[in-house]
C-alpha cells in the first residue's frame, strides 16, 4: 500500500489543516461526479482512505508509529466525508453516517484523590468502528450501490396539481431511505452497522481540586456512530466520597481536634494524619476551644493554578464529664486558687458564636 502522506502529497509533519486542504483539492478532481477514469476512481479511494487515517489524530499517531489500526484493508472510505466537503447545501442524499451518542459516567474519588488528583482507568462498554468494513457497512470487496429508484439523489420528485398549477415537490426516496445508495451486501461482522460493541479502557487523568458534581467532557471519546459516524462525547461526573475526618472549604481542608482539658492548659505535641502523611501539631499552653492551627499548603491542589490550599485544624477542648473523687478534689483546689475568676457574658464583638452567625 502506498504511503498515506504521499497519496495526499503532504509532508509527514503536515498540520491537520494542510491535510484537509490537500484532501479537498484531490477529492474535487477525483470525485465520482467528475466522471473519473477507472484509475482515478482507484486513486480516489486511496486518497479518501489516506485522509480518513491522517485526519484522525489517534489513527494518525498509530500509522506514524508503524501500523495502521485497520491493517491493509484500505480503499473503503465513504460515509460522512462526502457530506463534509461537497455538502453544505442540503441538496442531495443524506449521509448514512450518524454521530455516536454521548455517554455519562460517574467516577468516585476519595478526598486524597481530590487533594492530589488521580489517574483512573475505567472500563466502558461502547461502540467502536467495525474493523472488517471500517465503518462503511459494506462487506469487504463490495461497495454501496447507487439507488435505482432515485438515481442517487435520495429524493423523488413528483408533479402535484395545486391551485397555483403544477408544482414539483420532492420527498425522500423510500427505496434508499434518502441515502441515495443501498448496501447490497452488508458487512457480516457488524450486521451492516459499521460499528461493533466493545469494551474499552478509558484512561482518565483527573486533576487535583475537582469539585463534587463537576463534569469533565472528553470530546470525541464516546461511541462511534452508525456507518462510521463521528464519536460522541463522554462526560465524567465526579463524585467525592465524604472523608471521615476532613471537610472541604474551597481548596482548604478543615479538621477538628478534640483536646483534653489538661493538654489545652499545659500544651502538648500531637501527631495527626494528613494527606501528606503524619504531621506534628504543636499545641500551645493555654489553647482555647475554637483556636485554629493552620498548616500552609497542605490542602487541596488548586484546579486552575499552581499551589495548594491550607489545612486547618480547629481545637475543641473537652471538658471532663466524669471525674472521680480524687479529681474532683483537685478541681476544687484549683477553683479555690483561681477564685477571682468569674463567669461573664462576652461582649458581642468578641463572641465566637456571634462571629460565626453574623460574619
Ligand atoms: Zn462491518
Ligand atoms: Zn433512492
Amino acid at each position: 500500500m502506498q504511503d498515506h502522506y504521499e497519496v495526499l502529497g503532504v509532508a509527514k509533519n503536515a498540520s491537520q489543516d494542510e491535510i484537509k486542504k490537500a484532501y479537498r483539492k484531490l477529492a474535487r478532481q477525483l470525485h465520482p461526479d467528475m466522471n473519473p477514469t477507472e484509475e482515478e476512481q482507484e486513486r480516489f479511494k486511496q486518497v479518501t482512505h489516506a485522509y480518513e487515517v491522517l485526519s484522525d489524530p489517534n489513527q494518525r499517531a498509530q500509522y506514524d508509529a508503524g501500523g495502521s489500526m485497520f491493517g491493509d484493508m484500505g480503499g473503503f472510505g465513504f460515509g460522512d466525508l462526502f457530506e463534509n466537503f461537497f455538502g453544505g447545501g442540503q441538496r442531495g442524499p443524506r449521509s448514512m453516517a450518524e454521530r455516536g451518542q454521548d455517554a455519562l459516567l460517574r467516577v468516585e474519588l476519595t478526598m486524597a484523590e481530590v487533594v492530589f488528583g488521580a489517574a483512573k482507568q475505567i472500563d466502558i462498554d461502547t461502540a467502536v468502528t467495525c474493523s472488517t468494513c471500517l465503518g462503511t457497512t459494506c462487506r469487504p470487496g463490495t461497495s454501496p450501490k447507487v439507488c435505482d429508484l432515485c438515481g442517487g439523489s435520495g429524493s423523488i420528485a413528483r408533479q402535484v396539481r395545486s391551485l397555483l398549477g403544477n408544482v414539483m415537490t420532492t420527498s425522500p426516496c423510500n427505496a434508499c431511505r434518502g441515502y441515495g445508495q443501498t448496501i447490497p451486501e452488508p458487512c457480516l461482522d457488524c450486521r451492516g452497522q459499521g460499528r461493533v460493541r466493545a469494551q474499552r479502557t478509558l484512561d482518565l487523568n483527573i486533576p487535583g481540586g475537582v469539585e463534587h458534581g463537576l463534569r469533565l467532557q472528553l470530546t470525541g471519546q464516546g461511541e462511534v456512530g452508525f456507518a462510521g459516524g463521528p464519536q460522541g462525547d463522554i462526560y465524567v461526573e465526579i463524585s467525592v466520597i465524604a472523608d471521615e475526618f476532613y471537610e472541604r472549604d474551597g481548596d482548604d481542608l478543615i479538621a477538628q481536634l478534640e483536646l483534653p482539658l489538661q493538654d489545652a492548659v499545659l500544651g502538648t505535641s500531637v501527631k495527626i494524619n494528613t494527606f501528606d502523611g503524619e504531621a506534628d501539631l504543636e499545641i500551645k499552653p493555654g489553647s482555647q476551644s475554637g483556636d485554629v492551627i493552620t498548616m500552609k499548603a497542605k490542602g487541596i491542589k488548586h484546579l486552575r493554578s499552581n499551589g495548594r490550599g491550607d489545612l486547618h485544624v480547629q481545637l475543641k477542648v473537652l471538658t471532663p464529664t466524669r471525674v472521680d473523687s480524687k479529681e474532683k478534689e483537685l478541681f476544687k483546689k484549683l477553683a479555690e486558687l483561681r477564685k477571682s475568676e468569674k463567669p461573664t457574658l462576652s461582649k458581642r464583638s468578641q463572641s465566637t458564636f456571634g462571629r460565626g452567625r453574623r460574619r
